[in-house]
């Protein structure tokens, strides 16, 4: 008899499809809000697909599915981002007695608007600049009441929140139940469709219950903790093959190849990731994540004696439990150093002492239950001060791997990365560049590439007045960026990790490192 309470659930190649369908079509009627909730499901659904796939070539096949729904996520993203920019003053269109030009403003519930950071302050409806949004073709406008008029049927409450809870608890399925059928794009989605349809798979949808009065604390361990997709992939990670290789290696091959990974040649119980600040270690926790498919446990240390305190022992306990109950888990601890100051030195504090103790039990815990690697939970943790890491968790910290700052093909490969969406001038010399900011980390780098074209558009606005502003045509700032921008920005940006810091991360890791 189970713990947790499991409920039979199916992840069908159907809803996947409907639900994909559906946001894409949201997304086309201007309904970005409700589009962002299917697209969500269509993630999440994959998600849990990917986690009953065992046939490697079914699975980097559906692997490439969410990918793209993650970029057409991201779009969509884009897209209502722009839209905010095009805002009109209403007391403005009052005066050009154009206010009847707006329309429907969407309803928005943060909470469950996964664009929430960029729609905080969204108080009324884009307005639509012709060039961007033509007007709606008759067909159009009646294809987006249609839409409007099925998306309040769908759930019983109309919220969005409701909808996105729906969406969570069913796994889609309610969402997705649609009669209409026309229109459904014959891409790669449905082609694994045909395939597996008559499959169906009836999964369990499990869900985590706590076993005592720890409700509260599991609730606050899925929203704050639980990062249901990173998003973030090997190749967003400039140079760092060594450290991609090796947390391949511990993460990725024992899930793939269980029966290898045995005995001695049992996956790490933990991997530290040591190095300046800005190198890339948080953006490696959450590529393992989103290439290996797992459940992502997003720690930072402070969080947990700081937020929690009081609960904080328990907190570590659960978040291992449930990291062990929806397996296969990577749980990343940032900044563990400032939990595990030296024991018994006087910073100690009697609340972070009581956490490291219970971290310590919970690893050992881990060991001992590996029996399934393809089950793995892997401590993944990152420190800029490895040297006040205690014995007992570097000890369980096996795997001890150095986090460099870029060398110069990584360096030139960062300004590519940064520079991906930025338009940039003949004059200007990547290789050149990056020999200049030769001891500059990646956050550096990202730094002055943000800088640099940022730097046209400073010198169009100096001296003007918010209304000239608005006014500027999108096509006058977004010119190219030039040499001469980047000569300004490399020179206002300096380097943030001493040669001194270099050698001491140099000493430790020549006495522990483990790479
Ligand atoms: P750390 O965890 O080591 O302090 P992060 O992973 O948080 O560093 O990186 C901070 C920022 O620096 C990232 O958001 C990214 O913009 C940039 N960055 C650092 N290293 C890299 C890299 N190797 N490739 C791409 N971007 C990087």
């Amino acid at each position: 008899m189970s713990l947790y309470g499991n409920k039979i659930m199916a992840v069908s190649i159907n809803e996947i499809c409907e639900n994909t369908k559906l946001a894409r079509e949201m997304a086309l009627t201007g309904n970005y809000d409700t589009s962002g909730v299917y697209y969500q499901s269509v993630v999440q659904q994959i998600h849990r697909l990917l986690a009953s796939i065992a046939d490697a070539t079914r699975k980097a096949k559906w692997q490439l599915v969410q990918q793209q729904i993650l970029q057409e996520m991201e779009k969509v993203k884009a897209t209502s981002n722009t839209l905010q920019l095009f805002k009109v003053d209403t007391n403005t269109e009052r005066l050009l007695g154009t206010s009847n030009l707006s329309f429907e403003e969407p309803t928005r519930d943060p909470a469950s608007w996964p664009f929430s950071n960029i729609d905080s302050n969204w108080s009324q409806a884009p307005a639509r600049d012709p060039d961007v949004w033509p007007p709606l073709t008759p067909a159009e406008q009646k294809n987006s009441r249609i839409q409007r008029n099925q998306q309040k049927q769908i759930p019983r409450t109309n919220t969005r929140k409701s909808l996105l809870s729906q969406a969570k608890k069913t796994d889609g399925k309610q969402i997705g139940k649609k009669d209409d059928k026309k229109g459904i794009r014959k891409d790669d989605i449905s082609k694994d469709k045909t395939e597996n349809e008559k499959v169906d798979l009836d999964l369990e949808e499990r869900k985590f219950e706590p076993s005592g009065n720890d409700r509260d604390l599991v609730e606050l361990l899925e929203r704050d903790i639980v990062q249901k997709n990173p998003n973030i992939r090997w190749d967003d990670i400039a140079d760092l093959h060594e450290a991609k290789r090796l947390l391949e290696e511990a993460v990725v091959l024992p899930m793939w190849m269980p029966d290898f990974f045995k005995g001695i040649r049992r996956p790490w119980k933990g991997v530290l990731m040591v190095g300046p600040p800005g190198t890339g270690k948080t953006m490696l926790a959450k590529a393992v994540a989103t290439e290996c498919g797992t459940t992502f446990f997003n720690v930072s240390s402070s969080t947990l004696t700081s937020k929690y305190r009081g609960e904080s022992e328990k907190l570590v306990r659960l978040l291992f439990e449930m990291a062990r109950f929806y397996a296969p888990s990577t749980i990343f601890i940032d900044e563990i150093d400032s939990l595990c100051s030296r024991r018994g030195s006087e910073s100690e504090h009697e609340a972070s002492r009581r956490v490291k103790s219970e971290l310590l039990v919970q690893m050992d815990g881990i060991s001992s239950n590996s029996e399934d690697p393809s089950k793995v939970v892997m401590v993944l943790a990152a420190t800029n001060f490895p040297w006040d890491i205690d014995e007992a968790l570097r000890r369980r910290l096996e795997k001890r791997i150095y986090i460099p700052l870029p060398n110069h093909e990584g360096r030139e490969a960062l300004l590519k990365i940064n520079l991906r969406e930025v338009k940039v001038g003949s004059s200007v010399n990547l290789t050149e560049i990056a020999k200049k900011l030769e001891g500059y980390s990646g956050a550096d780098i990202t730094n002055v590439c943000r800088d640099a074209s940022m730097m046209l558009m400073r010198r169009k606005i100096a001296g003007l007045k918010p209304d000239q502003i608005r006014q500027l045509p999108k096509e006058e700032l977004d010119l190219p960026v030039s040499a001469a921008d980047f000569d300004e920005a490399v020179a206002k940006c300096n380097k943030s990790v001493s040669q001194e810091d270099l050698e001491k991360y140099e000493k430790w890791m020549n006495e522990f490192g483990s790479s």
